[in-house]
């Protein structure tokens, strides 16, 4: 098939493309590189399945394609929060562009949600059908009111227009070639330790997040994707632990003398998070396999052989 990876240099799209590309499929890397990298997808720069297009999503494109695999989106809080406004446009314009495009050529459409649609949430562990607790006017409402509108999109151009979609909804996600400042929690902690700097911790730490490693999450993306069932679906680890109990697993992994500095809380941050994958389960015989002590182990190896190449490193255990 003819692929489209939006957000495709980033984070998760360049280990989605990887997996495409082992399949066979023909893909077409779409990214405006804000958050994204060449680095990500270099692997795939000459190969005749591959295409890379500068593009940003807010802007309409058009294309021939099969599938589209819509992930164009800054998902850490200081990328998001930078322009906020930009935020939206690119998940209001920016799906409907997707979309639009989705419904000329009669592709099947899936669109990367996320856990922040719950917002903080009342509801524990979160099912897929509980509606949520979100800020409409907070620092993280460009975000989470982007995506819920996003999905509110994506519903009213099936029931439409008959565009042929599936919704994931993405839990706390970590693993190699996550960006060193890209200020989400693991890397924030694994470069602070690989540093020797004190790890920061937001509020008590007594918060927690469910952290699913990678290359489980996009096994999900594709059994969805490839299933009849149209979503929303949880995908996410449901191993929950609090902020704290992650910084003192890093600091033990990578130096036990480490420090741990408490900071203030940011607004509106949600207070737990776990997904019930009951749905996945079912549904799509998906379930994460990487225990968080193994996926952090393999993510602090890619910091510290990326970072020692620069000379960032100071602790070499
Ligand atoms: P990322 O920041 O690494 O990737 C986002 C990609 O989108 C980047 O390559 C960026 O350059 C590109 N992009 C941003 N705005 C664009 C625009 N207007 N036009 C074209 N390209 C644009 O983040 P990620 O962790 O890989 O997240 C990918 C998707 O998954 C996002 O939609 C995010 O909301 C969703 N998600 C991720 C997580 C997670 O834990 N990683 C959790 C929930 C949801
Ligand atoms: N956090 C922290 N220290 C950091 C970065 C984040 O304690 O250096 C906290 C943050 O306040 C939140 C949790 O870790 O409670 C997860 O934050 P992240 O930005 O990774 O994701 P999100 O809040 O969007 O789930």
């Amino acid at each position: 098939m003819r692929i489209l990876v939006t957000g495709g240099a980033g984070f998760l799209g360049s280990h989605l493309i990887d997996r495409l590309m082992t399949e066979g499929h023909e893909i077409i890397c779409l990214d405006n590189f804000y958050t994204g990298h060449k680095r990500n997808i270099l692997q795939w720069m000459n190969h005749p399945n591959f295409e890379l297009i500068r593009h940003d999503i807010t802007e309409p494109i058009r294309l021939e394609v099969d599938q589209i695999y819509h992930l164009a989106c800054p998902a850490s809080p200081v990328h998001y929060q930078y322009n906020p406004v930009k935020t939206v446009k690119t998940n209001v314009m920016g799906t409907m562009n997707m979309l639009g495009l989705a419904k000329r050529v009669k592709a099947r459409f899936f669109l990367a949600s996320t856990s922040e649609v719950y917002g903080d949430p009342d509801v524990h562990p979160q099912t897929e059908e509980y509606r949520g607790n979100v800020n409409p006017i907070g620092l993280r409402s460009c975000y989470d009111e982007g995506k819920r509108i996003a999905e509110t999109l994506t519903f009213d151009y099936h029931r439409q227009n008959g565009v042929d979609v599936r919704v994931v909804r993405i839990f706390n996600t970590y693993g190699p070639r996550m960006l060193e400042n890209d200020g989400r929690v693991v890397s924030n902690f694994i470069v602070q330790a690989l540093q020797g700097k004190p790890l920061t911790v937001y509020g008590d730490g007594s918060q927690t997040r469910s952290f699913c490693y990678v290359s489980d999450l996009i096994d999900g993306f594709i059994r969805l994707m490839n299933s009849d069932y149209v979503g929303p679906v949880n995908i996410g680890n449901p191993g929950e632990y609090t902020i704290l109990q992650l910084a003192e697993a890093v600091r033990d992994m990578v130096d036990p003398t480490a420090e741990i500095n408490f900071k203030p809380l940011p607004s509106d941050d949600p207070r737990r998070r776990r997904p019930d994958i009951t749905k996945a389960k079912t549904l799509l015989n998906w379930e994460p396999t990487v225990p968080l002590s193994e996926g952090l182990k393999l993510t602090i190896d890619d910091f510290r052989s990326r970072m020692s190449k620069s000379g960032q490193v100071a602790i070499n255990r």
